[in-house]
């Protein structure tokens, strides 16, 4: 079974992030970048599923498509465990929306002929969730998504799903698209045999050429959303302290809390 993890590289959230001025994408250069902690869970899935059903019938891909930083993703995907890694790197893709990137991500899947598609269920800086339903879409395959457990049995996937109040459980066949919520696992560190056998692991780097894409498909220009103004957020204010000297802080809590709409 060809397993296949879509992960992102994204700027740290703990660093400043910055946008480009020139056209209010997210400045990605320079800055230091991770992969998308919410895309672990799926890389540990895969990796989950590939052991429960034996090793030599198994392999996981990682599979990402951003700037020459984004290798990094591949390559903590490589040190968690997942055995070869795809980069999709042009410089066409700069600016590419959502639809665009599942098109670059679509196209890949295809190339790789995945049996089962892996994706986090949101990345840290897009934040949009929509990234697997549309390469669903255009695989023509079934997806689950925001999986909690996942088990594949032959070709028949069990992904269980919880909601508030209640959980289900779906059944699907391979092939078949995926993706995993933060309660699906706890993803693994990567130990140093892994990550010294990560450097030996085979990474390729395909072109918009290699996936018979043109640079008008993609990118700025044929994206179908725009950034349009990009403000700072203001900075913090002081909240207001409450004290308690003279037996008054109860009452002035509770009318804090009552104009604020808070009771
Ligand atoms: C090279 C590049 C440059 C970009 N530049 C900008 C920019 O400057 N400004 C801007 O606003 N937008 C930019 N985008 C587009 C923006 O990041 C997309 O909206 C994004 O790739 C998809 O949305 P999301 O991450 O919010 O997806 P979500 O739907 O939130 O992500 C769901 C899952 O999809 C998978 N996934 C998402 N993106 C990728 C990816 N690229 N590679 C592998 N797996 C992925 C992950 O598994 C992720 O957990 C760029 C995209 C790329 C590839």
């Amino acid at each position: 079974m060809k397993i296949v993890v879509c992960a992102k590289f994204v700027p740290d959230a703990t660093a400043d992030r910055r946008f480009r001025s020139e056209d209010n994408t997210v400045d990605r250069a320079g800055v230091d970048g991770l992969l998308s902690e919410l895309d672990e869970y799926a890389v540990e899935t895969a990796l989950t599923v590939k052991e429960a059903g034996g090793s030599e019938d198994g392999e996981v891909t990682v599979l990402t498509v951003g700037p020459e930083q984004a290798a990094d993703a591949v390559k903590k995907g490589l040190q968690m465990g997942a055995d070869a890694g795809v980069h999709v790197l042009d410089d066409a893709i700069h600016g590419s929306d959502a639809v665009a990137t599942s098109l670059i991500l679509a196209k890949a899947l295809a190339k790789l002929e995945a049996d089962l598609v892996v994706f986090g269920m949101g990345s840290t800086d897009g934040g949009m969730g929509v990234v697997p339903a549309m390469v669903s879409e255009r695989l023509g395959l079934p997806a689950v998504t925001l999986g909690s457990e996942v088990t594949v049995e032959g070709q028949t996937v069990r992904i269980r799903r919880d909601g508030d109040t209640a959980s289900e459980t779906i059944e699907g066949t391979l092939p078949l698209v995926l993706s995993v919520s933060d309660q699906a696992n706890e993803p693994r560190y990567p130990s140093f045999k892994g990550i010294m056998a990560a450097k030996k692991k085979p990474v390729e780097t395909w072109s918009l050429a290699d996936l018979e894409l043109t640079a008008d498909q993609v990118g700025g220009s044929s994206a179908w959303t725009e950034v349009v103004e990009v403000t700072a957020r203001p900075a913090r204010t002081a909240g207001t302290i409450v004290t308690d000297d003279d037996g008054s802080g109860a009452a002035e809590l509770v009318e804090f809390l009552s104009t604020n709409k808070f009771l």
